[in-house]
């Protein structure tokens, strides 16, 4: 990432300098003023989020080290305004940034992915503003209404000499200077674009932070104001805009939608509604409050192997840390939410929490009932759950091999093509198949490929199909981690159709196993011959009645990994021992019927045979020309 702002060495530095936003900044900024007019409103709410979040820092520190409040324990959060000078100034007394926090906060951004996310935006300022909200906006959403943001700051226990000034007119650069600040915490200035004045108002102002902010555990403080004689006028007297009272900690009854919601976007750094939540007060060996929050979309870094994630600790009210990851698990690193401890020490830490049996005790216990709300909405909200499904649904198939001990629960909310559809988007459940199951079959059966398509029209399935079986079909890159962690579902085991000898037990009948075993003994010494051609290519040459249209296809030995999961093995570099597939042929099928009287071009019919079987499932050649120039000679020679 090219960090244009932190480039230099400026610890030493005390002077006025003018410094250049890394260029990721630039972009947001540019696409924030642009797509998100029509919801300026947000970004008080993000100044003042970020205001309260300086405050629960402050306050644990503050547990290690009370001298950081400097005699003023009171945190709370201010907001004036002057109809005069057009501004409106946002302060908190948290814990401030000194003069490098200052610049690499508000110059770059430092979440993990961050290039790549904007090399996603396309221009359209429809789409980009829907990607922008996977993003987060957060304090550079001031330059929506502001064309002059200017920050003063300074961080809890330094010296008054010690204040940061931060200004910009959120073009390509900000301007920084030390300057003398009495009070600790941060101050920001909005000068409002033209057209903006409307933001001059306390009713406006008030009302805004009602609707947004609300839930905000600080005091968000704001002068009193009277009606004189057809005028508003300002009194020297501050009251309390906001409830100001952690809303995890209401009972559930006295708590709207609307203000779950809002206080969703604070923790979830969102601006989009959650898709759900679940809010609950734990007794027991562990006494806790849960408030947890699935978004309605996935967050941009959701597969960045660095990103973090997790959810806010507090203990006892006090704010301990944001994404604590080990309350949940990684298949459920999406969820965002509080988890509020009554018993936990307040000096926890990272390092205690990777170790505490407590910690195992909550996680456990958020994970249930995430799980649980899951499967309340699969089964009174479908639409819900499959909005779900499409955003998480591979986060989710992680769980299956990662939480032995809630597997069968996460196969339940699984979501898989199956031929029973026959189009990628619609899915069916686990439960859904056993419940469709043939009179006589025991087992679950699925194939794997790289592509919706390749396992839709594998000649595996051709059996399948004529029995009127169906097969599940797997296409995602995780689905083979998912099937081989999951033998069984409800019992029933789960069995790959590219794999192994077909056995289709009770649905076959005697006449068909008997007559199988006749076919194996007329082709016996054209399978030999097949073989010996294919010595170095396939382990085996066996008759088979899986097919019905298809000359040959090939499969994997029982034990043998099957090809589709070697080919993602070997395409994520990882070498592995080569087992050869076994080729099997169609003993009813034209072209295999002829071969058996075939002498001279035996082996550029086995070859190309081979190649088609390999090609019909996803393979690569080895040799793809000589399997073109072997096709090109047989069209000649059938036109001839
Ligand atoms: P985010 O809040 O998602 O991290 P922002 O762009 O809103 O992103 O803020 C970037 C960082 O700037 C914050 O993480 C925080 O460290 C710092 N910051 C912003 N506002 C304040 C504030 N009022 N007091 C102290 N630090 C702040």
């Amino acid at each position: 990432m090219s960090n244009t702002a932190t480039n230099q060495d400026t610890s030493q530095n005390t002077e006025r300098e003018t410094l250049g936003f890394q260029a990721e900044v630039k972009q947001l900024l540019h696409l924030m003023v642009h797509s998100l007019y029509s919801n300026r409103e947000i970004f008080l709410r993000e100044l003042i989020s970020n205001a309260s979040d300086a405050c629960d820092k402050l306050r644990f520190e503050a547990l290690h080290n009370a001298s950081l409040f400097e005699n003023d324990a009171d945190l709370a959060i201010r907001i004036s305004y002057d109809q005069a000078a057009r501004t409106l100034t946002i302060s908190d007394n948290g814990i401030g940034m000194n003069r490098d926090e200052v610049i690499s906060n508000l110059g770059t951004i430092a979440k993990s992915g961050t290039r790549e996310f904007f090399t996603r935006l396309s221009g359209d300022q429809q789409k980009d503003a829907n990607l922008i909200g996977q993003f987060g906006v957060g304090f550079y959403s001031a330059f929506i209404v502001a064309d002059k943001v200017t920050v003063l700051s300074r961080r809890a226990g330094e010296k008054a000499d010690q204040g940061v000034s931060w200004e910009s007119d959120g073009g390509g650069e900000f301007i920084i200077e030390m300057v003398e600040k009495t009070s600790r915490g941060t101050s920001i200035t909005l000068h409002l674009r033209e057209g903006q004045d409307d933001l001059l108002s306390g009713h406006k102002i008030r009302s805004i932070i009602r609707k947004y902010s609300d839930h905000i555990v600080q005091p968000i403080l704001m002068k009193k104001e009277e009606w004189k004689e057809d005028a508003q006028v300002v009194l020297d007297e501050d009251e309390t805009v906001n409830q100001a009272f952690a809303l995890w900690a209401r009972p559930k009854s006295e708590i709207t939608d609307e203000e779950y919601k809002a206080f969703y976007k604070h923790v979830g750094h969102d601006f989009t509604d959650p898709l759900a939540w679940t809010h609950a007060r734990v007794e027991g060996r562990q006494e806790y409050t849960q408030l947890l929050y699935i978004p309605s979309r996935a967050p941009f870094d959701l597969w960045e192997r660095d990103a973090i994630h997790g959810i806010k600790l507090y203990v006892r009210r006090v704010f301990i840390m944001d994404d604590a990851e080990q309350l949940m698990p990684h298949y459920l690193r999406f969820v965002r939410g509080v988890v509020d401890s009554n018993d936990l020490p307040l000096n926890v830490s990272r390092e205690i929490l990777q170790e505490s049996k407590d910690i195992e005790a909550i996680r456990a216990g958020c994970t249930k009932k995430v799980l649980a709300l899951l499967e309340e909405l699969a089964s009174n909200e479908p639409e819900k759950y499959s909005k779900f499904w499409g955003e998480f649904g591979r986060a989710l198939k992680e769980g299956v091999g990662e939480d032995s001990a809630n597997k069968e629960k996460i196969a339940g909310l699984l979501r898989l093509a199956s031929t029973h559809a026959d189009t990628s988007d619609e899915t069916v459940t686990l439960a859904d198949y056993v419940a469709r199951m043939k009179e006589g079959q025991e087992k679950i059966y699925y194939i794997t490929a790289d592509t919706f398509n390749a396992a839709k029209n594998s000649p595996h399935l051709e059996v399948f199909r004529k029995k009127g079986i169906e097969v599940l079909l797997l296409a995602d890159r995780i689905d083979e981690w998912v099937v081989s962690n999951l033998p069984a579902f409800q019992d029933k085991s789960l069995v790959s159709v590219a794999k192994g000898g077909l056995d289709l037990g009770q649905l076959e009948d005697e006449a068909e196993k008997k007559d199988h075993e006749k076919e194996a003994d007329e082709f016996k010494s054209l399978t030999d011959k097949l073989k010996a051609s294919l010595a170095d290519k396939v382990k085996e040459v066996r008759v088979t009645h899986r097919l019905t249209d298809s000359p040959a296809c090939l499969v994997a030995d029982e034990h043998d990994m099957n090809a589709n999961l070697a080919r993602l093995l070997k395409a994520s570099g990882q070498k592995m021992p080569t087992s050869k597939p076994i080729l099997e042929i169609n003993p009813r099928h034209p072209v295999v019927l002829r071969l058996q009287t075939e002498e001279k071009k035996f082996d550029d019919w086995t070859s190309v045979l081979f190649d088609q079987a390999l090609l019909a499932e996803g393979g690569q050649l080895d040799d793809p020309a000589s399997f073109v120039k072997r096709i090109n000679q047989l069209m000649l020679e059938i036109s001839r």
